[in-house]
Formats: structure tokens, C-alpha cells, sequence
């Protein structure tokens, strides 16, 4: 990490406060364990969810609001606080791809509608708001419209912050509901920067993988939950890996320790980060989905020891069948990272193989250890 260039705007002797709207989830937890670390940090959280934050409950330095953000009473308690904070991070936000087309009403609402109003109030305050957005606002890469994907040139598949256009399907494949909403958010920030002084950061993760990432079917969620934990729940289950068309789609997996040094760095360099679109991701750690399956099996073997999922079946399945009427997929996504090695001194350091273990690991105590059939049953296709 590079050294500190405090530049807080209410400094009181040298104490940091931070606002974390979302802290009870994956980020917002990880973000409170290495915050918190500092003892010269003040954080105030809003989040309904405590199950990820329980060790941080008893810290002084740390105030919940247990509710949601959405009334009246709770937006002004909300105004009260981001009055008096240095910087506000929105984490809020449904990250839920089964719901981006069969659910979009409630998406749109949950990532634009209601978020707008942290927006306008951090505006009204003038206070520097580090926004949470998603690489998904890029939508397809220009290279997946033509009819070639040797992905030769990177200007049509690289994704760069500030040049790169957003490309998103048509109105009636829904599962652009969530990008579109998050891409209107991102306009409506820099809007609120450009026609009232908003000082802001956007953030764009690129899959940040690591323990407590979503939830797991059945055992503490219900739905469809991302891929990582859509592989996690079948190999727990021993049902077969569902590789969506094919699992040709590919991601570049960041750690999420990697991403919350980036947003630590952030933090602590206001004047490099301010106004800024920050990529978050690690170029190195790219894998298709099916290699990514592949993956998995093996760290879950080393892991559990349980040479039996050797013969792990993986199947393919359509888009539609897994998600619905409305689905549409990102081809690749390849970050342009400049901006935060050059601004931000940031350097993704982890190995795909060590962030999948790491995480597959964590599953494996959470959930697996104990299981009384995850070593006796036969696969259940
Ligand atoms: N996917 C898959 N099998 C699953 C879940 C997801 O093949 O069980 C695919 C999905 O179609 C997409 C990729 O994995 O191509 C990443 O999906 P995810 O839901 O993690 O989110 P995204 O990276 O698209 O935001």
C-alpha cells in the first residue's frame, strides 16, 4: 500500500469517519475487518443484515443502524450522518442474476430508485461518496457482435473507464435491467458532479471472489446466487457443475483482499481518487467458465480429500433454462486497470488458484465438513 495522503474533510485530530451504506454484506464485511483494524477510524452502518458483521457488533468505533434506508426517518438520520462523515460508500444493491428477469421491477427500483436519494443527499452535503457500480454496466464486448471472436484487438474487447461504450441487448432481454439501472446511476452521479460539485468515485468490480461471496442455496439463501456459489452449492449437493451454453463465457476473478486494498487505497488518497471511474479487477486470473468448473472440482478435491469427485459430472444447460426467459450474456470482460496501478499505487497480487482455495475452503468447514452424505452418497444427476 502506498502511504497515506490524508485529506479528510472533517478532520478531527486524526480520526477518519466513514459512512458504509450495505455493510452487512460480502464487501461491506470484508471492508469492516480491515477499516476497523484502524483504530483512528469512526464507521456509522446502515444494513438489516448482521449475520457477516456479529464480530464487529461489540466495537466501539462502530455504530449499526440495523434497517433498511428507505424511509423518511431513516433518509434523515442518514443526512445527520453523512453531514459529518469524511466519505459515504454505497454498497446496497441487489447482486442477484436469477432476479435481473424475473424480478427486474424490484431490481430497478433497489439499484437506481432507491439509491438515488444517498445520491442527491451526499450532493446536498457535499460529501464525497465512493459509489459501488458493476462491470456490468459495459454490457457486451463490441467484439461479441461480430461475427469473429478471435478477440485479436483489444479495443474491441478491452473495457477502459472513461473511453470504452456500454453496450447492453434489447429492451425485451431483461437481464439488462440490473446494468441499465447501475449505468443510470452511474450518469445520475456524474451528473450530480458536474451540475453541483458532487465530489465522487465509482467503483466497477470485476468479480471479486472470496469467502461470505453470496449465499448458498438452501443453507443461507434461496434463489440463483453467482457462479461461484452456484459450483459451490452442487459440489456440496454432489449434483452435476451447470455450465451455461456452454461455459464459454469468460471472467477475469479479482481477490476480494486484492479489491479492499484497492478501496483501502481509495480511502486514503481521496485527492488521487476523487472523481473519478476505478476498474477493479485482475487481468491475469481470466478462465471460461468451463475451466472455471474444472477448477473448482480440483480445489474442492484437495481441500476435502475426496478423490470420489474425481469423476464430478458438468453439464450444459441454456441460458434460458437456467434463468429464464430474458437472458443474455457478457462474453468477456478484460479490465483496463491503469487508472488504479498508476493513481492508486494498486497491484492485484493473488493467484486464481489461491483465491478458489481460500474460498473453497471456507465453504468446505462452513458446509461441507459436517455434512453427513458429502462422502457416503452416490452423485444425484
Ligand atoms: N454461470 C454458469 N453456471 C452457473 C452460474 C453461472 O455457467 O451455475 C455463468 C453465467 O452464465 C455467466 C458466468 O457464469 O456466463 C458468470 O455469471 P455470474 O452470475 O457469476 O455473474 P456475472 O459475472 O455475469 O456478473
Amino acid at each position: 500500500m502506498s502511504t497515506p495522503e490524508l485529506n479528510f474533510k472533517h478532520v478531527s485530530g486524526d480520526v477518519m469517519r466513514v459512512l458504509i451504506v450495505g455493510c452487512g454484506g460480502y464487501i461491506g464485511s470484508h471492508l469492516l475487518d480491515r477499516l476497523l483494524a484502524d483504530p483512528q477510524i469512526r464507521l456509522t452502518g446502515w444494513d438489516p443484515n448482521t449475520a457477516k458483521i456479529m464480530n464487529h457488533l461489540s466495537n466501539p468505533n462502530f455504530r449499526l443502524h440495523q434497517t433498511m434506508l428507505s424511509s423518511e426517518n431513516e433518509l434523515r438520520a442518514f443526512r445527520q450522518e453523512a453531514r459529518s462523515s469524511d466519505v459515504v460508500i454505497n454498497l446496497a444493491a441487489i447482486c442477484n442474476p436469477s432476479e435481473y428477469n424475473t424480478n427486474p421491477l424490484s431490481v430497478m427500483r433497489s439499484n437506481f430508485m432507491e439509491p438515488s436519494r444517498i445520491v442527491d443527499i451526499c450532493a446536498e452535503e457535499n460529501t464525497w461518496l465512493i459509489h459501488f457500480s458493476t462491470s456490468e454496466v459495459y454490457g457486451r464486448t463490441l467484439q461479441s457482435y461480430v461475427d469473429d471472436t478471435s478477440y485479436d484487438d483489444p479495443s474491441l474487447f478491452e473495457f477502459e473507464e472513461d473511453t470504452t461504450p456500454l453496450i447492453m441487448g434489447p429492451v425485451r432481454n431483461q437481464r439488462w435491467s440490473y446494468a441499465s439501472s447501475k449505468q443510470l446511476m452511474e450518469r445520475y452521479v456524474y451528473a450530480h458532479h458536474k451540475q453541483n460539485g458532487l465530489p465522487f468515485t465509482i467503483v466497477r468490480p470485476l468479480n471479486f471472489f472470496g469467502p461470505r461471496m453470496d449465499f448458498i442455496p438452501k443453507r443461507d439463501g434461496d434463489g440463483v446466487p453467482r457462479v461461484l456459489a452456484c459450483f459451490m452449492a452442487a459440489l456440496l449437493d454432489r449434483k452435476p457443475l451447470q455450465l451455461v451454453d456452454g461455459g464459454h463465457a469468460r471472467r477475469t476473478i479479482v481477490s476480494i483482499h486484492d479489491a479492499i486494498d484497492a478501496i483501502e487505497s481509495m480511502i486514503r488518497n481521496r485527492g488521487k481518487a476523487e472523481n473519478r471511474i476505478f476498474n477493479i479487477g485482475n487481468r491475469d486470473n481470466e478462465v471460461s467458465m468451463a475451466q472455471l468448473a474444472d477448477l473448482m472440482i480440483e480445489t474442492f478435491i484437495s481441500v476435502s480429500g475426496d478423490e470420489t469427485y474425481r469423476t464430478h459430472p458438468v453439464e450444459n444447460v441454456s441460458g434460458q433454462q437456467f434463468y429464464g426467459e430474458g437472458y443474455e450474456d457478457c462474453d468477456r470482460r478484460m479490465p483496463n486497470i491503469d487508472a488504479a496501478r498508476t493513481l492508486l499505487g494498486w497491484e492485484p497480487k493473488t493467484a486464481l488458484r489461491d483465491i478458489l482455495t481460500e474460498t473453497v475452503a471456507y465453504y468446505f468447514d462452513l458446509y461441507g465438513r459436517n455434512s453427513s452424505d458429502s462422502h457416503a452418497s452416490p452423485v444425484d444427476v
